[in-house]
């Protein structure tokens, strides 16, 4: 019998075909002794593993900048339209082993390190997670610059230079506790601060009304200082810019009018405007009206616009077309996306350069600036939903309130003549709410000053078009699109699951990894039994690989026999973690009421992040800890059911847990998930879906086909159906007597002895105002359950399943998405031309 491959020789036989020539792999070695001479200023009698990551990190890095500069100089010289991806968050993850991906280095460089004597996979676990974003939306952003190297599009990401990203999260006492998270502290190899290029930043202020026109004066300077991260396609030699500003106090701050004679004060207040860029919110799906985080908003706008701005008037064809006025072409040459409501600020920041500085009529501004941006929507969620408070944006951006209010009047003026005398509409459709605070909707300054919305999934584009933005799409229905949401396959398959990519690659080639559609072409080796026995040893294996994980880094042993039962996510309400734990205390249930029966063993593990100040999901992962604590040392229930809270999820650990899933746990109430895409890196990498009709996951399942998924539960019109009928969770409590069970025992401290009290604000939320139904789905969750089980026990009919899941899965690369979004919104066309690789500068 052959002894299984390692993932190092699994890594190489993919790489047969992506080339490890011998004078690469010592050109390696050589680079690499050099960095830990010249750059670790180390010998390999000191170096720690940080500095062999570090020195390769160099190596990789050195391969990037020849191209970078050359796909720089190519967009200089042809001057395509430039696409600019505006958002608060990119959750990059580690970049080391995606680099060597993109590069076709992978091969060389672990041959290299080998030879070195030294172990790749240990170096890659050294690197901080880029952990710049919270959860879905800013891993989007993350996949989306992949895709749009990758598609040869001269793209930007913009954002901002976070000192710390999001939190590390330990647990202590089944609790959650926040670390902050230092990931510069040993810097950071990947990017290139660009002093030469910062930029002035202006708050508060007053406006003065001239001759000459209108002028925001006395403001506060604060300075943008960039960094520039190469971002490099998949094997195309493009390598584009991620732009993060970080902020710096001018050298005269608080010296000249203030702290007169007090320079010391003054020096130390330098830290006032430098917070600007310190800690990303923490907040997922989540508004929190905080005066630094509306700075935050308009620093990365205010220094992104004159960036493009700078860029547009400098290009060749852009402002200097002689035979067009300067502007008109603007939007031909730039288009603006705004992930989220978070950068909103573009549109009238636009508008007060436009009108202002270079003195654009103000009909010609609107035009420009709403042809040049688009919106995308992610979330229905009214605590979502940005809405700042007048005085405090007054306070800071007076000049932007006043063009708010011009934008307003003249959408509202629109509007009446579309509907005279039809107030309520106007008050609806306002950008500004009355009330205490009065505020602006900035979900409406974005649909106005756009010429494209889109939702993330068909299902919530359809409920975007006839609830939050009904009025809007009445007026201007051609404006909304839906754009379903992607993962790039480069780092959700061929990264984490090597072993999977590569028997794949087996069958249809290694094409699928740029044109995912090409997956479909496993349905031929549907009744193929050699593949359907390697397709379940690839999972057996990754299953093995994260027990032996989960053992060494947690002292947790788990029966890697059973099925791998994961939710890993943000903890939210609507994410209906809740729903999870009362299938896991049903489980434990039927076990100790019947403990010489047979059950299907089941490992459950549950992982994501509390925001700091959400206190009813803080109390979900005590939660769930509590009940791991009983059920893991219940000696009766044996290895039938262990229950694990994977501690501080992150993009590293999701490319560790997900290729090990069995069943992905997608259960939101139907109507509040607007896409999801942890869902299709679930089904790209083999796992079976058990989940609600919401999001991506309808999607999923007309692709692969509802039956290869486990769908159970109300949906989006049965609980618009409840909600007229009203919902009543004492109902299901007094009918259902299994439920009844798990809710009286979490009530009576079953699950918390030394404090019974402990659960009373769930239990009371969950019988009293659940605005997310979780009892109305329990039935049928513990229906589909069983089911779920009952495949499970005919493994060949399991992993046909899985064949079809993954042969399904191409609709949800996000080369797909980005495709549509630059043929339906910006307005340019993919291209798969390869830039000339760059000639290395010689001696
Ligand atoms: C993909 C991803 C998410 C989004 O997961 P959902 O299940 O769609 O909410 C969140 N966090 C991390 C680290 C991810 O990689």
């Amino acid at each position: 019998m052959a002894t299984p491959l390692t993932d190092q020789e699994k890594r190489k036989q993919i790489s047969v075909r992506g080339i490890a020539g011998l004078g690469d792999v010592a050109e390696i070695k050589k680079s690499f002794n050099r960095h830990l001479h010249f750059t670790l200023v180390k010998d390999r009698n000191v170096a720690t593993p940080r500095d062999y990551f570090f020195a390769l990190a160099h190596t990789v890095r050195d391969h990037l900048v020849g191209r970078w500069i050359r796909t720089q100089q190519y967009y200089y010289e042809k001057d395509p339209k430039r696409i600019h991806y505006l958002s608060l968050e990119f959750y990059m993850g580690r970049t080391l082993q995606n680099t060597m991906i993109n590069l076709g280095l992978q091969n060389a460089c672990d041959e290299a390190i080998y030879q070195l004597g030294l172990d790749l996979e240990e170096l890659e676990e050294i690197e901080e997670d880029a952990g710049l974003g919270n959860g879905g939306l800013g891993r989007l952003a993350a996949c989306f610059l992949d895709s749009m190297a990758t598609l040869g599009l001269a793209a930007y990401g913009y954002g901002i230079r976070y000192e710390f990203g999001i939190f590390n999260q330990k647990i202590s006492n089944g609790w959650q506790v926040e670390e902050a998270d230092d990931w510069l502290r040993y810097g950071n190899p990947w990017e290139k601060a660009r002093p030469e290029y910062m930029l002035p930043v202006h708050f508060y202020g007053r406006v003065e009304h001239t001759g000459e026109g209108v002028k925001w004066v006395d403001t506060q300077v604060v300075l943008a200082m960039p960094y520039d991260t190469p971002v490099p396609g998949y094997k195309n030699n493009t390598v584009n810019t991620m732009r993060l500003w970080s902020a710096k106090a001018p050298n005269d701050f608080n010296l000249q009018e203030f702290n007169v004679g007090d320079y010391i004060e003054a020096v130390l207040d330098r830290n006032l405007a430098e917070n600007i860029s310190r800690v990303l919110y923490p907040n997922d799906n989540f508004f929190e009206g905080k005066e630094l985080r509306l700075k935050q908003e308009y620093f990365v706008v205010a220094a992104t616009l004159q960036d493009i701005i700078r860029r547009f008037k400098s290009s060749k064809f852009g402002c200097r077309d002689p035979v067009r006025t300067s502007f008109e072409t603007f939007p031909e040459k730039v288009a603006i996306q705004l992930n989220d409501t978070h950068p909103a600020l573009a549109i009238p920041e636009l508008m007060r350069i436009l009108v202002d500085v270079e003195k654009l009529d103000w009909d010609k501004a609107w035009e420009v600036t709403v042809q040049t941006c688009a919106y995308t929507n992610h979330t229905v969620l009214p605590e979502a939903l940005e809405r700042w408070p007048i005085y405090m944006f007054e306070k800071l951006l007076p000049r932007h309130l006043q063009i708010v209010y011009e934008i307003n009047h003249r959408h509202l003026q629109k509007i009446a003549e579309l509907y005279p005398g039809d107030n309520d509409r106007l008050r609806r459709m306002s950008l500004i709410e009355e009330g205490d605070p009065k505020r602006i909707n900035m979900a409406h300054l974005c649909v106005v000053g756009s010429h494209a919305v889109n939702g993330v999934a068909q299902i919530h584009s359809d409920i975007v078009k006839s609830t939050v933005f009904k009025d809007f799409h009445d007026v201007e229905p051609e404006k909304f699109q839906n754009k379903t949401n992607g993962i790039t396959p480069r780092r959700w398959l061929l990264l984490c699951n090597p072993g999977l990519a590569d028997i794949i690659a087996e069958k249809i080639g290694e094409d699928f990894l740029t044109d995912l559609f090409q997956l479909k072409k496993l349905l031929d080796f549907i009744d193929d039994d050699a593949f359907i026995r390697d397709v379940a040893n690839v999972k057996q294996e990754n299953k093995q690989k994260f027990a032996a994980y989960l053992e060494k880094e947690y002292k947790v042993k788990i029966n890697p026999e059973s099925i791998f039962d994961v939710q890993v996510k943000r903890i939210h309400e609507y994410k209906r973690q809740l729903l999870n734990c009362l299938h896991i205390i049903t489980f434990y249930n039927r076990i100790k009421k019947d403990p010489n029966k047979h059950f299907v063993p089941r490992t459950v593990m549950i992982g994501g992040k509390a925001a700091p100040g959400y206190h009813m999901a803080k109390l979900i992962i005590k939660l769930i800890t509590s009940v791991g604590q009983v059920v893991n040392n219940d000696l009766v229930v044996g290895d039938r059911l262990k229950v694990i809270f994977l501690e501080n999820y992150r993009v590293s650990l999701a490319e560790k847990v997900i290729p090990a899933a069995d069943l992905s746990e997608q259960i939101s109430t139907a109507g509040t998930e607007a896409s999801g895409t942890g869902n299709m890196k679930f089904m790209l990498n083999g796992a079976l879906t058990i989940g609600t009709m919401d999001g991506a996951n309808v999607e999923m399942a007309e692709e692969a086909g509802e039956e290869n998924l486990f769908i159970f539960g109300m949906r989006v019109e049965d609980v618009e159906e409840m909600d007229r009928k009203g919902y009543n969770a004492k109902e299901y409590y007094e009918r259902l007597p299994e439920l009844r069970q798990v809710i009286d025992q979490i009530r009576s401290g079953f699950f918390s002895p030394k404090e019974p009290e402990m659960f009373k604000d769930v239990v009371n939320m969950l019988l009293n105002n659940d605005r997310f139904k979780v009892f109305a789905d329990y039935e049928a969750y513990i229906s589909c359950q069983e089911k779920v089980n009952e495949l499970y026990r005919n493994p060949k009919e399991w992993t046909k399943t899985v064949i079809r899941n993954i042969a399904g899965s191409g609709k949800f690369s996000s080369d797909r998405t980005i495709t549509e979004y630059a043929r339906e919104i910006w307005g340019v066309e993919p291209s798969d031309v390869k830039i000339p690789p760059p000639n290395e500068p010689r001696d």
